[in-house]
């Protein structure tokens, strides 16, 4: 059994682990893998990367701090989390190490998520088994042009075969296929991606491309706020069977052709943290007190009339 896991910054705070305070609670408890050294993979973004020189303690721009799973296990009884979301990086022994780790978490019945790289469909049954309901799955590269360029070690249609098992294992909608916008793809690989993973009956988490010092891509700048915006209307829109309305310009986005009324309908859920149910992602991307990519919570109305205002 692991003694030691990693607990997000704001999660470690929900659970009374640190004492400071918190800008909005997270309503899943978000948990990562420990281990001493890097991941075995390389992927150019990463901060847990093989070849990145950036701090161990993070992931995106969340700080990870590693505590004693005993503390965390009573931490998890007091932070009223509505799930568990398990981060893995690749080591030896990874796998072993969920099941420990899900075994332990079982008695708090609380529906865990896990992301995790290709694992086989008998792994993802025990994963099942153990209480597990969403897989997350990290594609991240939202072009296969660019894919083995910055994730050398795995393959794209070895992440999309995973997804379709997933789907296979734990039913539609239960694979999140994670897509990070800003890694060099255009917005038609982004939005061929959503239809994708749509049609093989997998939903999807969109992020924005941090740069974290220490890493390949640390010099790479993050996507606009606008260009960020179109994407996610472009998912609703996919989701929705509306993608004829997505008007290009070569292989950006240009517009969107839509009527009046199908305006008046568009959710103001459409900018917020997609993921499992009970997610809110609270600042992953997002510095605070600034306009978020993607709201914890439903953004007030006029930032979401502003916000829509800003694309179409
Ligand atoms: S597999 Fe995951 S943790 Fe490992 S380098 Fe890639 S993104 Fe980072």
């Amino acid at each position: 059994m692991p003694e030691t896991i990693r607990v997000s910054y704001g999660t470690a705070i929900a659970m009374g682990l640190i004492r400071a305070k918190l800008l909005a609670r997270p309503t899943t408890a978000y948990l990562m893998t420990y281990w001493p050294g890097r991941c075995s993979n390389d992927c150019a973004f990463c901060a847990q990367a093989r070849s990145s020189r950036a701090d161990l303690e993070k992931l995106s721009r969340v700080v990870w701090p590693a505590f004693r799973l005993e503390e965390v296990l009573e931490g998890l009884k007091e932070g009223n989390f509505a799930r568990i979301c398990l981060q893995t990086i690749d080591y030896p022994g990874m796998v072993e190490d969920v099941f420990d780790l899900l075994e332990a978490f079982s008695d708090l019945k609380l529906p865990a998520s896990v992301s995790i790289t290709p694992v086989d469909s008998e792994t993802l049954e025990r994963f099942k088994e153990l209480g597990v309901d969403y897989i997350g799955v990290g594609l991240d590269v939202a072009s296969e042009r660019l894919f083995k360029e910055i994730k050398p070690d795995l393959s794209w249609e070895e992440v999309w075969d995973f997804a379709e098992r997933v789907v296979d294992v734990f039913g539609h909608g239960k694979a999140l296929i994670h897509v990070i916008v800003g890694l060099g793809e255009t917005d038609r690989e982004l939005v061929d991606t959503v239809i994708r993973a749509r049609e093989l009956g997998a939903d999807l988490s969109l992020f924005a491309f941090t740069p974290i010092k220490g890493t390949r891509l640390e010099n790479m700048e993050p996507p606009s706020l606008e260009r960020y915006r179109r994407i996610q209307l472009a998912e609703y829109l996919v989701s929705t069977g509306k993608e004829d309305a997505i008007v290009f310009d070569g292989d950006s986005i240009k517009g969107f052709r839509l009527l009046e009324d199908e305006v008046a309908k568009i959710p103001p859920t459409v900018f917020m943290t997609h993921g499992c149910p009970g997610c809110n992602r609270p600042y992953y991307n997002e510095r605070p007190g600034k306009e978020p990519y993607n709201y914890p919570f439903p953004p007030r109305r006029e930032d979401f009339e502003k916000a829509l205002k800003f694309i179409l």
